[in-house]
């Protein structure tokens, strides 16, 4: 093709791109990057699976589902209106007021003229030629634009356990994950609740309320620790509100934008009973503090690491009545704080009641389910409700579930096979206008921090591309190379990173997640945004570009 026609071509597919882009995702990812790029005059649609907007927070409708981040640190900071018109409830809010505050949102700035809801994608493919994605839903209909962002989070996509008979169950089940609108009454039944990840862990303290009879099935514990949640008073709302610009400095500071940050100090350079006391006043602190504000050597130093398991474990003992079941509670297999921390109210004294039951699937696996409930190597325990918190196929699940090709029609599922590969969890080589928001290896920690981050940088490289008259760019492969090697020289030496969880790209439910992997980047946030904010300001030399007079 001479360049003429190149140029012929571009044009004429141009006129029939849908949209400048589409954003796959209502949640508070593809809701902020609506509004940012609609700022900018671009025609966009949002394709959204559910039926609302709030993406986790409108699936994981669960009860007791609620933030573990202290909910005016968690809330949107770039709208001062919004922080003016909106009061958070509670110190952490739960799932009704976090999906009124994410409709309040698409209220306030008009956002649902521009989604697509009951829209599930199912492909997206590039076309080299005309430079434009072509995003397919499940109903079949289809729409090309220029930039393809997803916004899909990176626990989104559930995952049930591979139990023989799931199907023969007559009660009612559910995923925890995929909780129906109408929700569940647990008054008078027997319940049984498989799995005690975080999502487990809220959902039991709130279902032994009303449930007859609860049933919970363990198999690894984990370590958790009290949430501390309380009522926000309005006085002490506005004294928040005043607060704002030195919290959202104060997240911007902090290694996983919390308000809550590691703790200068070694564990074995205070005195015993410093370090007690330490403790003592983290455990009846609020949220994540006990974890993310611990000694700085907590999470790298084994005998560090061990005495703090120790101090958690001595809690349990304290608040679980039934010195077998409490051990039962108490995790042997890894220590405080390398998995992610349940944060709980009143859980393990959910143990003490006689309708409370904790069987360990690590002493009594299930065998399968029957049509009246479980039945594990040692019993069958009719029920009549299962509850399944068995988790998600994490930071890559939800984009294996779509169809996504790139150059010459390879398929991110297999390019990612033995572990993502992208540039500052962005961008990937081979995709050209592909961007992603909280995609693998970009920072994590309290989300919506990173996720305004990250929606500001696509927005920031569109209005470059738009102010350059650039129709295409992709990450170079030796960025991403880069990129890939400084993400594993930061997972080395962090004890989170020797034990099986989602975090180490571990699912035992999916095929090839049985081998860990490094999914998550361990670094801090500033430095993440560091590196990010230099690819900007040295004009992004890791990106190949393309104008619409190049050929493609
Ligand atoms: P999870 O942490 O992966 O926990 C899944 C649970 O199900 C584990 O106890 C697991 O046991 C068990 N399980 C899975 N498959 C099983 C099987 N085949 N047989 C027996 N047990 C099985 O999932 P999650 O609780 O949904 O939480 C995932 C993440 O979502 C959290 O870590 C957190 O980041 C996020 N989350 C956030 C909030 C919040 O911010 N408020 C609330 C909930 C969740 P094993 O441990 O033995 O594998």
């Amino acid at each position: 093709m001479t360049a003429v026609q190149g140029t012929q071509t571009q044009r004429r597919e141009a006129e029939v791109l849908d949209f400048d882009a589409i954003i796959i995702g209502a949640g508070m990812s593809g809701m902020y990057q609506l509004y940012r790029l609609r700022e900018m005059g671009l025609r966009v649609r949002v394709l959204e699976a559910g039926t609302g907007v709030g993406g986790t927070w409108y699936w994981n409708r669960y009860p007791g589902a609620r933030f573990d981040s202290e909910s005016y640190s968690y809330g949107y900071s770039f709208s001062q209106d919004v922080l003016d018109e909106w009061d958070w409830g509670e110190c952490f809010s739960g799932q009704p007021e976090i999906e009124r505050y994410c409709n309040f949102v698409a209220d306030k700035f008009d956002l649902r003229r521009d989604i697509q809801f009951s829209a599930r994608v199912t492909a997206a493919h590039y076309d080299e030629a005309g430079r434009y994605w072509t995003v397919k839903l499940a109903d079949g209909a289809h729409y090309r634009a220029r930039f393809l962002i997803t916004a899909i989070g990176l626990l989104s996509a559930p995952t049930m356990p591979r139990f023989a008979g799931i199907d023969d169950f007559q009660g009612q089940w559910c995923h925890t994950g995929l909780w129906p609108k109408e929700g569940i009454d647990f008054a008078g039944k027997r319940v049984a609740v498989i799995g005690t990840g975080a999502s487990g862990v809220q959902a039991i303290q709130e279902i032994a309320k009303s449930a007859r009879q609860l049933i919970v099935f363990q198999r690894r514990p984990n370590w958790c620790t009290p949430l501390h949640n309380r009522p926000i008073p309005k006085d002490e709302m506005e004294r928040i509100r005043a607060g704002y610009p030195e919290l959202f400095q104060l997240c911007r500071e902090t290694a996983a934008c919390f308000i809550h940050t590691v703790d200068p100090r070694g564990t074995f350079e205070v005195t015993d009973e410093e370090r007690l006391a330490f403790w003592e006043e983290l455990y009846a602190g609020q949220g994540f503090g006990i974890w993310q504000g611990n000694f700085r050597d907590m999470l790298t130093d084994r005998e560090a690491n061990r005495l703090m398991s120790e101090f958690v474990a001595g809690k349990i003992r304290e608040r679980v009545k039934d010195p077998k079941v409490a051990e039962l509670l108490i995790p042997k297999d890894h220590g405080f704080g390398t998995r992610r921390v349940p944060q709980e109210t009143h859980y393990y004294e959910v143990y003490n009641q006689p309708h409370v039951k904790l069987v360990s699937m690590l002493e009594q696996p299930v065998d399968r389910i029957t049509p009246t409930g479980i039945r594990t190597s040692a019993q069958d325990y009719d029920v009549d409700v299962i509850i399944y918190a068995t988790g998600f196929d994490a930071v890559t699940g939800a984009f294996d579930r779509i169809d996504i090709r790139g150059d010459g029609g390879q398929r991110l599922k297999d390019k990612w096979t033995g572990g993502p590969r992208t540039f500052v969890g962005v961008m990937v080589d081979g995709f050209p206008n592909m961007f992603m928001i909280m995609g693998p290896h970009a920072a994590l920690g309290n989300n919506p921090r990173s996720i305004e981050y990250n929606v500001e940088w696509i927005r920031d490289l569109l209005g470059r591309m738009n102010a350059h008259d650039l129709i295409e760019t992709e990450a170079r492969p030796e960025a991403v190379g880069e990129w890939h090697a400084f993400v594993h020289e930061k997972a080395e030496g962090l004890l989170v990173n020797e034990i099986d969880s989602w975090m180490t790209g571990i699912n035992m439910n999916v095929d090839g997640k049985q081998t860990r992997t490094v999914v998550r980047y361990s670094g801090t946030a500033p430095e993440y945004r560091a590196k990010c904010d230099d690819v900007a300001a040295g004009g992004y030399r890791e990106l190949r570009f393309a104008s619409a007079n190049s050929v493609a």
